[in-house]
């Protein structure tokens, strides 16, 4: 019997990030501070976004744009957000902490957000649309941006999936977004153990969410009142804030993390040339849509099948573990009040299966796997 093929495996670079680590642990800081500030600065450098904080996760970046700019552009409770169904829960999840209402809209071939399907849905009520660039896919995030543009909505953007994806034009993902939040948990692009960064477009959110992300604590109202280094603990508190912010630990896992990025990236996505290869004209096996002229992280390759569940027991059965991103948030309990029918998402999530993807996998596996899927799915 092969070795079983598992959707995802990190890869860290062992030494590096020991070594990365043993600074801390040596200086005798691994909070918030030191490496989180280097992670910040490099990540600014490489993607060109104006903004980073080092968060302890994704999920509590997304709660934290959506709060911030409800607060800055004076939004109520029952605003509506629209959103896609295809995505793991935490972006629908950030909407509801804040007292809005998650509206879902249809996605298009590319399993992101439809730009006519975000149009249905509009109300006046409608304050920001949340784009999700599905497995690094920027889909047609471009025509939402100018959507979003004409009708003064806030645009968020959940690029969980996105570190290392570069847009039609050169840019990285969330360069034209009002907040774009990227994942480092342990199985995304860039893998630590768990942290996140969000990355706002106006320095004063930026600034404010550095209070916000350590329970609103304001140290600068007295550093810049106090002389340097007298009073250490006279701050000032402004808000009901959250203990969210990164550390060093995991600043320092990022920080080797993003030198590899790139090569990683690259090497995914050689990775999903060999599966397109290989599975070009395979009969029942459908693909998902690429946007042109970018440059994707390639978080994940999917394709879509029917029978999928059972597809999916086949392919364990010889060793192929592969995922589903994502199951509709609608079939959830907690989301089934969905005002319109997203009929492409129930679609996809019934058919949707991401393959093996990461970077311990050879070309011979990746080969294995769509050899094997196009023998079940052909003998189905
Ligand atoms: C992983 C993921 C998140 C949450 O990221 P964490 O860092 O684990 O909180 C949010 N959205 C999507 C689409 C994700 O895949």
């Amino acid at each position: 019997m092969d070795d079983p093929i598992h959707l995802f495996v990190p890869t860290f670079r062992v030494d590096e990030v020991l070594e990365a680590v043993r600074e801390c642990l040596e200086k005798g800081w691994t909070g918030l501070g030191y490496k989180t500030v280097e992670f910040e600065e490099k990540w600014r450098a490489h993607t060109r976004l104006p903004h980073a904080h080092f968060l302890s996760s994704a999920s509590a970046g997304l709660h934290l744009a959506l709060k911030l700019l409800k607060e800055e552009r004076g939004w109520e409770d029952g605003d509506e957000v629209v959103t896609t169904p295809l995505t793991f829960v935490s972006t629908n999840h950030a909407i509801l902490y804040e007292g809005l209402r998650p509206v879902f809209a249809d996605v298009d071939e590319s399993l992101c957000l439809d730009p006519a399907s975000v149009e249905e849905c509009l109300s006046p009520r409608t304050r920001a649309v949340m784009f999700v660039g599905l497995g690094g896919n920027p889909g047609r995030y471009a025509e939402v941006r100018a959507l979003c543009a004409r009708r003064g909505l806030a645009l968020v953007l959940d690029a969980a999936h996105m570190a290392g994806t570069w847009m039609d034009g050169g840019s990285h993902a969330g360069a034209d977004a009002d907040v774009s939040v990227f994942s480092y948990q342990a199985v995304k692009n860039l893998p630590t153990a768990d942290s996140g960064m969000i990355c706002f477009a106006e320095k004063r959110l930026d600034d404010e969410v550095r209070k916000w992300t350590w329970l609103g604590i304001n140290k600068d109202t007295y550093t810049r009142t106090l002389s340097a280094g007298t009073y250490k603990w006279m701050y000032d508190v402004e808000h009901l804030g959250f203990k969210y912010h990164g550390n060093s630990i995991m600043a320092a896992m990022g920080l080797v993390a993003l030198k590899y990025m790139e090569d990683d990236n690259a090497q995914r996505r050689s990775l999903c040339a060999v599966y397109d290869e290989a599975l070009a004209g395979a009969a029942g096996v459908g693909g998902v849509a690429m946007a042109p002229g970018c440059t994707p992280s390639r978080h994940l390759y999917q394709v879509l099948v029917e029978g999928r569940d059972q597809v999916m027991t086949a392919l364990n059965a010889r060793g192929i573990y592969p995922g589903v991103h994502y199951r509709d948030n609608t079939v959830y309990r907690m989301y089934k009040d969905a005002p319109f029918p997203c009929p492409r998402a129930r679609r996809a999530s019934e058919r949707v299966i991401s393959l093996p993807l990461h970077l311990r996998l050879s070309q011979g596996e990746v080969r294995r796997v769509a050899a094997a899927l196009r023998e079940v799915v052909a003998g189905r």
